[in-house]
């Protein structure tokens, strides 16, 4: 019975212990790798990878259960490893942590009369809860229906497994024993929901506190820390910064012809365009205001961001908005500052010098670029 109960507590606690440094790992790989969640490719590579992990961790409950009479409590863990996999890591991961389990369990054991039929009933649940975790029930109703679906293997599987007879005087016996799955599995469930949930939460508040909610783009947060960043950089090693700040023209008069609504969207496809623009490596683009928006171009000259700025005016320039509605077009000026080793002591004065530039393409009757250089030697 003891030895019953220390498996149950040690086959939780490396589950959850799994489970906890499955999250840590995919949080890390989020924020250094988010690559490998946005291309299918990777992401499905990345998917295998979990199967396999859980797959391992399946073969060890294997390995542990051939010791003695604490067979089920590891038998229970294995069909755990699917249902929360099946649950929470969708189809790709479940089949490979099946495949994994079925070899294992044929290739780990010797009573292969017995683990056949266990591997017809691994193949089978992996298609009762793959099939589960697609409807359109609550996560909670998946995981009982789940639960429930083991039920007829319990009864045909542990008996004889356990040792202990399906009669009406062993009932107790088989209250407390699916008690105890019932509420391990729970528990199990629960941590994966946590996980899960926090590490998308983490994930959003993180992004949402860069990034401009409406367009998508690096917020004036990001820009700020970065600007900062990328003058040290250049300062240090003595490289080419230059800063963009443009703005749209006339902005506040489509929104008055067109709708507050209607604006938002030219300044969602605005943001599109921007991010199809081939802008140089490693440049940042951000929204630093309503209707402003901040290049900033590493190891690029003055002349070099005046050719970028000027094609990229006349894009936005020739570019028509809204096709399917409206049909609009939009003009933009841009001010430019670069830093060339010595002419400014900070960023903020850069920023500064950028600002005026840009004040000054607006002065000069707008749809313009400027650069804080010329306006320097006149
Ligand atoms: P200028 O050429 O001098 O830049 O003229 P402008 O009309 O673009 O400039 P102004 O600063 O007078 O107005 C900016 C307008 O941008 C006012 C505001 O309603 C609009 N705006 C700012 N943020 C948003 C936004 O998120 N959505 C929409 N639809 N409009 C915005
Ligand atoms: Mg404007
Ligand atoms: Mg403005």
């Amino acid at each position: 019975m003891w030895e019953i109960i220390e498996s149950i507590w040690s086959s939780l606690a490396i589950f959850l212990y799994s489970l906890f440094l499955h999250g840590i790992i995919l949080r890390f790989l989020r924020k250094k790798k988010p690559n490998w969640f946005i291309n299918a490719r990777k992401h499905l590579t990345l998917r295998y990878f979990i199967g396999t992990y859980y797959g391992v961790l399946g073969l060890y409950f294997i390995i542990r259960s051939q010791r003695g009479e604490d067979h089920g409590i590891y038998t229970d863990m294995i069909l755990d490893i699917l249902l929360i996999l099946a649950l929470f890591g969708g189809k790709s991961p479940t089949l490979i942590a099946t495949l994994i389990l079925i070899a294992g369990k044929l290739f780990l054991t010797h009573n292969y009369a017995n683990e056949l039929i266990y591997t017809f009933f691994l193949m089978g649940y992996f298609f009762v809860i793959t099939e589960l975790s697609q409807l359109s029930i609550s996560p909670l109703q998946k995981f009982l229906w789940a639960k429930l679906s083991i039920l007829p293997f319990a009864v045909y599987y542990l008996p004889h497994c356990l040792e202990i007879p399906l009669t009406l005087t062993t009932a107790y016996q088989w209250i407390i024993i699916l008690g105890i799955s019932l509420a391990s599995s729970f528990l199990l469930y629960q941590a994966a929901r946590f996980i899960t949930l926090s590490n998308e939460r983490i994930h959003e508040l993180e992004f949402f506190s860069l990034h401009d909610p409406m367009t998508f783009l690096a917020n004036y947060r990001a820009f700020n820390q970065l600007f900062l960043r990328s003058f040290k950089k250049a300062r240090l090693r003595r490289q080419n910064l230059s800063l963009v700040l443009f703005d749209i023209d006339f902005f506040k008069q489509i929104n008055d012809t067109y709708g507050h609504q209607t604006g938002n969207k030219v300044l969602q496809e605005l943001s599109g365009l921007l991010q199809g623009f081939n802008f140089p490596k490693h440049s940042l683009l951000a929204r630093i205001g309503g209707e402003e928006f901040a290049i900033l171009l590493p190891k690029t000259s003055g002349n070099e961001a005046l050719a970028i700025s000027e094609a990229l005016r006349l894009k936005v320039r020739e570019h028509q908005f809204l096709q399917k509605e409206t049909s609009l077009s939009i003009t933009i000026s841009a001010g430019i500052a670069t830093y060339t080793n010595t002419n400014f002591s900070n960023q903020d004065l850069m920023k500064e010098k950028a600002d005026e530039a840009l004040y000054q393409a607006k002065q000069s009757g707008r749809d313009q670029v400027t650069c804080s250089y010329f306006l320097l030697m006149t």
